[in-house]
């Protein structure tokens, strides 16, 4: 396994993301629905990937949803930065990464296509987040 290290802007959000796959074979996804279309936001996740965020700040922090409202992205309240899309609960929580919030984005060689979830019905939904997204998923609020 391999840590990349990431977080915000101001560093109210940091995590650990860790995974096997070499990043020059991680699967990107540029989502082009409304929302990560305004953001430029670029997805990874691995089947054997954990991700270990950590907030300072608990109250700095804000959760959107839309749509199905069965994600919501996690993004600092300080700075703005969206870090993750979450799904599930404290119990079992799944994500994607915003690629673009590792701190050494420039020196790897990521390939990134495009994905468009339009028109995807829920169940698929569900079942593709199942199947694909970051399974090891752990929330550590420092304060409150
Ligand atoms: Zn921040």
């Amino acid at each position: 396994m391999s840590c990349y290290a990431g977080g915000c802007h101001c560093g109210n959000v940091r995590y650990q993301y860790e995974t096997a796959v070499l990043p020059e074979q991680w699967s990107v996804r540029r989502c082009t629905c409304t929302f990560c279309l305004r953001l430029a936001a670029r997805y990874t996740s691995a089947a054997d990937a954990q991700l270990a965020l950590t907030v300072l700040y608990a109250s700095m922090v804000q959760r959107y949803e839309f749509g199905t409202k069965t994600a919501e992205f996690l993004r600092c309240a300080r700075c703005g930065v969206m870090i993750a899309a979450l799904s599930g609960n404290d119990s079992a929580r799944i994500a994607v990464l915003n690629v673009n919030t590792l701190d050494d984005i420039e020196s790897l060689a990521l390939q990134t296509a495009p994905a468009d979830f339009d028109g995807e019905v829920l169940d698929d939904r569900l079942a593709r987040r199942q199947a694909n997204w970051i399974q090891g998923v752990t929330i550590d609020y420092v304060n409150a």
